[in-house]
């Protein structure tokens, strides 16, 4: 729903004028210009270059006269998940060292290093790590986001990283997004008013000496524009939206991010009505840098440039002239390099757009300060992961949490009784993390890997035994008449489960539905209700999720998201003192809208017919006696109001579960959207299915079906074409929902051309 035509062109003015946040500093100005008259093509388009560390050498840095690294998704350089603080800063200091080197002559400009601490200095063992953005979303507190940016920054400061990719500033409109979690709110308002903060926080206050003054880095507001809006929610896809919902809604962000003095910002994967923003020259130029005044740089997404017409990851004139000034780059660095160089010189590229380019990157290093080496806080490894940096951490885990539901006031808990805690999420960092955490898809859970941190149940542990309760750690909730020092069975069971972690494309959904372990950890629920035991949920997810059934199971219900590394402010909240008095009250609210149905995967409260489960805003305090029917609609809804295009014929529990797998080279997203025709002519569509790539080929259950025309579209239309000619039908087994035991077979009916 809600994918409609384009109808509105909308044109510059659905845009606001911006006057650049800084004023002109005309001594900066000449000291770029000056640079600029010493530097050779080559040195130009050197800085234009941002490689990904394991591809390349301090020695090649400053060889080839680089401008930029970064460590994409997370890891050191060697794979070295347990790279020392100090490892980092002497990387750090090898690269800088090169760059600065003028042995052969060369103007010496500085290299920065850019980083994805999105929820503090996630890549780095020992570091704080905050609740992911959509947990802080429901804090609905600017000033303690604008605390996480300089606690973030100064940790990332230890390590000589100058730069974080961080704020993810999207606004989400379909919670199959994968990157869900990483975005504030499905509402502009609170993006805005966070994106304001959290740059306030990473780059300090502009016009004061905070700013970028080394204990404050510079951040990227990402990923312009429309990142959130894409059809279905998938990954790098394609915004379809008129000019004036791209603005009011999906740049509400940047308007603050501008203001408060972002110096980068990163294109997105992502097109707009088909064209990718990697090569739109009108976002990137006519609106960006001169309708909202934005004077630093914009860099690239990792090799994004690829998908813009008529490019390769090699050569790609047109993001240059669209306005792109730094390439994020893997292996293909060098000949991308010297494309580049060959493009001015034949003309393709005007030599001017380089200087602007290359000015805008200078102007970026002076302002932080780079050419000075000024980095107060390298080498300080107190600081990563500090008490203080904890503390913050902890308090924004407390006022992340949201709560549902809390029938017949079962919460906040008197820890002085038999507490069960259960589920595989309960003593879990990683899980509880997310995916940017350590590495990109946020893998690993052994002890070394969160030094310092607390899982939640180490959390509850911690409080119950100093309050004289008893509390025991069992994940399937198995208990015998030993397990409880009294002998006797528990007051209470805290169930703690949810989803995996998983970053970008590989957190893509078909469907809302909670999924993943969700018939163990109902048959869990289940098992404890069925003994009358009070049993608390307490969901880590990065997004809202179907989940009625789990809901119908509780008879309380925390929407916990991802708390990240202090566990302990959970139980600061569901447990009372050791005098059984409350102590923190829930204060979160929901900042993305909670579906009562399936279909439910685009909903705002701005919509006509708005009915969610939960709304916009939503989150009970201790002083609710608000009850939750346990009989919520298990059954995800079969059709809305009869309506043609809007229903949905929804067929759950596959008999078979089907597997589609299509090889794929890099990191690619390929995705299949397809129809299916039933076997009677009558055509179906699916709504919205898996994306798959070769590392995550993995089982697709479709779940929601609706009318329409065939089309089976892929990325890599030959891969497709080749599938389908080794398979020339796919027959699905499925079941119709309100005809539970009657099979239907769809076949799909494809037509790879239409790609
Ligand atoms: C993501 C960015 C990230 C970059 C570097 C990309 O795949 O889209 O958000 O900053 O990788 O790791």
């Amino acid at each position: 729903a809600g994918q409609g035509a384009v109808t509105d062109s909308g044109g510059i003015n659905a845009w606001p004028q911006l006057a650049p946040a800084l004023p002109r500093d005309e001594e900066l100005e000449a000291r770029i210009a000056g640079l600029l008259s010493q530097m050779t093509l080559e040195e130009k388009v050197g800085q234009m270059i941002q490689a990904e560390i394991k591809y390349i050498t301090p020695e090649e840095v400053k060889q080839y006269h680089i401008g930029s690294i970064l460590n994409g998704g997370g890891t050191f350089p060697n794979n070295d998940k347990f790279a020392t603080p100090d490892d980092w800063r002497q990387m750090a200091d090898d690269f800088f060292a090169a760059s600065m080197d003028t042995s052969d002559g060369k103007v010496a400009i500085p290299i920065i290093w850019g980083s994805d601490a999105v929820h503090g200095h996630n890549n780095v063992i020992g570091a704080t790590l905050f609740p992911h953005n959509i947990g802080l979303g429901a804090t609905r507190d600017p000033e303690l986001i604008r605390r996480i940016g300089e606690a973030t920054a100064r940790e990332v400061a230890v390590t000589g990283i100058d730069w974080t990719f961080a704020p993810t500033i999207a606004v989400v409109r379909d919670d199959r997004w994968g990157r869900t979690f990483e975005s504030y709110s499905e509402d502009p308002e609170i993006v805005a008013a966070y994106a304001r903060e959290m740059i306030k926080g990473i780059q300090g206050e502009k016009n004061s000496d905070q700013f970028l003054d080394g204990r404050h880095l510079v951040s990227a507001a990402k990923h312009f524009v429309g990142d959130g809006g894409t059809t279905r929610g998938i990954d790098r896809g394609d915004t379809r939206i008129s000019e004036k919902e791209l603005a009011e809604i999906h740049a509400a962000g940047y308007f603050t991010a501008l203001e408060s003095g972002v110096q980068t910002v990163m294109a997105s994967f992502n097109s707009w009505n088909g064209k990718r923003l990697h090569g739109h020259k009108y976002l990137l130029t006519d609106v960006l840098k001169e309708r909202l005044g934005f004077d630093g740089f914009v860099v690239g997404d990792w090799n994004g440039h690829r998908f813009v017409e008529g490019c390769t990851v090699e050569s790609c004139a047109a993001s240059v002239n669209a306005g792109l000034d730094m390439f994020m780059i893997t292996s293909e660095w060098k000949p991308l390099l010297k494309n580049t160089i060959a493009q001015v010189r034949s003309g393709e590229i005007p030599m001017s757009r380089i200087d602007d380019a290359v000015s805008r990157i200078l102007r970026v290093k002076i302002r932080a300060g780079l050419f000075e080496r000024d980095r107060p806080l390298a080498g300080k490894t107190g600081i990563l992961g500090s008490p203080e940096h904890r503390a913050i951490a902890r308090e924004a885990v407390r006022k992340s949490l949201v709560l549902l539901k809390n029938n017949g006031g079962l919460l906040p808990i008197d820890p002085r009784q038999n507490i069960l805690v259960a589920g595989d999420a309960a003593d879990n960092i990683a899980k509880q993390s997310g995916g940017w955490t350590i590495s990109w898809q946020g893998t690993g859970n052994t002890a070394e890997d969160f030094p310092g941190a607390t899982s939640i149940y180490t959390g509850l542990k911690t409080a119950v035994e100093q309050a004289g309760g008893n509390v025991v750690l069992s994940e399937n909730g198995d208990y015998t008449a030993d397990t409880f020092t009294n002998g006797e069975a528990p007051d209470v069971a805290i169930v703690v489960y949810g989803e995996n972690p998983y970053a970008e494309w590989h957190g893509d959904l078909a469907s809302i539905e909670y999924q993943l372990g969700s018939k163990e950890d109902q048959d869990l629920l289940k098992k404890l209700k069925d003994q009358g035991i009070p049993v608390v949920s307490v969901f880590i997810s990065g997004r809202p999720l179907w989940v009625n059934k789990e809901m119908n199971l509780s008879d309380a219900f925390v929407a916990a998201w991802l708390p990240g590394s202090e566990g302990a402010g959970v139980a600061d909240v569901i447990l009372t003192d050791a005098e059984g008095n409350k102590q923190y009250d829930f204060t979160g609210r929901l900042s993305f809208s909670w579906p009562e149905q399936v279909h439910q995967t685009v909903i705002n409260r701005h919509d006509e017919g708005y009915a969610p489960l939960f709304g916009y805003g939503y989150g009970l305090t201790y002083n609710d006696n608000t009850q939750i029917a346990n009989n919520l609609n298990e059954n995800g809804e079969s059709y809305v109001d009869g309506k043609l295009e809007d229903a949905w014929l929804m067929v759950s529990r596959p008999r078979a579960p089907w597997k589609l797998f299509i090889a794929d080279s890099d990191r690619d997203p390929l995705w299949v959207s397809g129809n299916l025709a039933k076997s009677d002519d009558e055509n179906i569509t699916v709504a919205s299915i898996d994306m798959l790539s070769q590392e995550d080929a993995r089982q697709i259950t479709w779940k929601g079906l609706r009318a329409g025309s065939v089309l089976l579209q892929s990325k890599k239309p030959q891969d497709l074409t080749r599938y389908l000619d080794e398979h020339s039908a796919l027959t699905l087994d499925i079941r119709v929902d309100n005809e539970p035991d009657a099979p239907v077979s769809l076949q799909i009916a494809c037509d790879a051309n239409a790609a």
